[in-house]
């Protein structure tokens, strides 16, 4: 929560590593977790006299994910070379887009518990990646205090598409809440794994913070490279109540970039803003304009598939799912699609949508497969849920056929329900003789209730189901207890 009376203001800019086969201007294999310094070339450790070759699978990415963005696609755009040197760059400098982005001026809705709201995508454009810095025998791979810096240039020249917000983010949540569902967005399209444990989604926050009511905006800093959802929120917060805290004593706030962390909690200062650098922009001049034809667009705006926000609200409105539960199906397309699969084949997707949430998804949680891994499957669920639905299961005993379902794969639900003996007891003679012993075992909870404590069918209900193992049908319980304890002797 922020303090009474502010508000923030985010924006974010975020590098997602486009899944192409080869890299953005050279042939080597984009691919992750091979042996340093063997994906490479003369290209992309800029040899003299090698050339770029722009990559159109990246294009393509490109715009399908600007498109999905709601952006408008210029009918030109520009490569820019964008000057810096450090060691993770050998051409001393990057081929980016500087004025010209592929993408621009879109907005993106996010559903939200209470219609939701939108975000204005400023840019996506294209750039290539630097290689990675490797700081060995320091602080936790940071360049403060290791003995020393190795490269692998494996990573150089791997496609980017940079994707920048406008400052229309209210709180850390929303913020969250938003690349949650940009993730999921550019997953579904294909164009990334948008893993941020491999690098291939990474999230620079801008913040800044003032007054409910208040028009314009404050100084902002920079919180760089935060490398998980949760310290993505978990640092916007901090810097949110740093800088309030600031402001209410007087002070200002210094316009800097940032790094936090997460083991301590702890912001320190990056650079500061006279530190900043001059990139020296100017047209890659070994490149042509990209000028993508109203075919091609038509082409690639036909190839998206359903995009998860309304994927969300499709859910909803078909199955009658509550928003949290569509969201967290369209969040994941491989849960989704297995759930769409099962609720084909129940009467109540209602109900059926509760086993995937909380039964499969707990499952999966526990053993860390994905929904297509899993032993249970929609046709092995599908029976299992038509047995509580017939009443021949109670709830309890359909979760220990679940159970018994995972371990042995073999056995369909009705097979599961007839081993276990998990059928519910509505043999009124089975059930009477159950009842008779509860009654018998609790003589003064009996008395009680016959002085006029009748909320006491509470406790001799949960007394029979228990002593039926949660076979006995709860309503049956229910009648034939009230018919013994009411009967007056
Ligand atoms: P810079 O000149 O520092 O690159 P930009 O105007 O290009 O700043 O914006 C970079 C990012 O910072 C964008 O995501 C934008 O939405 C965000 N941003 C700009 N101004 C603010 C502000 N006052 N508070 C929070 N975020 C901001
Ligand atoms: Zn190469
Ligand atoms: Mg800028």
């Amino acid at each position: 929560m922020t303090a009474a009376g502010w508000e923030a203001v985010i924006g974010l800019e975020i590098h997602v590593q486009l899944a192409t086969a080869t890299k953005m201007f050279c042939r080597c294999p984009n691919r992750f977790g091979d042996a340093p310094n063997t994906n490479v070339c003369p290209v992309c450790l800029a040899h003299p006299g090698m050339l770029p070759v722009p990559n159109e699978e990246a294009v393509r990415q490109s715009i399908r994910v600007g498109l999905a963005l709601g952006c408008r696609v210029p009918e030109r755009s520009e490569f820019s070379r964008k000057n810096y040197f450090y060691p993770d760059s050998p051409k001393a400098y990057q081929i980016t887009q500087f004025d010209r982005p592929i993408c621009a001026e879109g907005s993106f809705h996010v559903p939200a518990p209470g219609g939701g709201f939108e975000v204005g995508i400023t840019r996506a454009h294209l750039e290539e990646d630097a290689a990675k810095m490797i700081h060995a025998g320091g602080d936790r791979g940071r360049i403060a205090g290791s003995a020393g810096s190795v490269v692998d240039f494996n990573r150089v020249g791997t496609p980017l598409l940079e994707i920048v917000t406008e400052p229309d983010l209210r709180s850390a949540e929303d913020a969250r809440r938003f690349l949650n569902l940009l993730r999921a967005t550019i997953v579904a399209i294909g164009a990334s794994d948008c893993d941020m444990e491999k690098g291939s989604l990474r999230c620079d926050a801008n913040v800044s913070v003032r007054r409910v009511g208040e028009d314009g905006y404050r100084t902002k800093t920079e919180l760089k490279n935060m490398n998980s959802f949760r310290f993505l929120e978990r640092g916007i917060t901090a810097e949110i109540e740093r800088q309030i805290g600031l402001y209410e004593a007087g002070a200002v706030v210094p316009q800097e970039t940032l790094h936090f962390d997460p083991s301590t909690g702890r912001i320190s200062s990056l650079r500061s803003k006279e530190e900043a650098h001059d990139y020296r922009y100017f047209p890659e001049p070994d490149l042509v304009p990209v000028e993508p034809s109203a075919a091609l667009l038509a082409e690639l705006a036909a190839s998206l598939p359903e995009l998860p926000a309304a994927r969300t609200e499709r859910l909803a409105a078909a199955y009658g799912l509550p928003e949290q539960t569509a969201e967290l199906f369209a969040l994941d397309q491989e849960l989704g699609d297995w759930y769409e699969e099962l609720a084909a084949q129940v009467a109540d997707p209602r109900a059926a949508a509760n086993w995937v949430a909380n039964e499969l998804s707990g499952h999966l949680n526990a053993t860390g497969l994905r929904p297509r891994e899993s032993p249970i499957t929609p046709a092995r669920l599908a029976p299992l849920l038509a047995l509580v639905a017939d009443g021949t299961l109670g709830s309890a005993g359909a979760r220990q056929a679940f159970a018994a379902m995972i371990e042995h794969p073999e056995r369909d639900a009705a097979a599961t329900v007839e081993a276990l003996g998990l059928a519910q007891v509505a043999d009124e003679g089975a059930l009477a003789r159950t009842i008779d012993a509860v009654i018998a075992a609790h003589p003064d909870e009996v008395e009680r209730y016959r002085g006029g404590r009748t909320q006491l069918i509470g406790f001799f209900v949960g007394q029979a189901m228990k002593a039926s193992e949660g076979r006995a049908e709860p309503k049956a319980v229910q009648r034939l207890l009230r018919e013994r304890l009411d009967a007056t002797d």
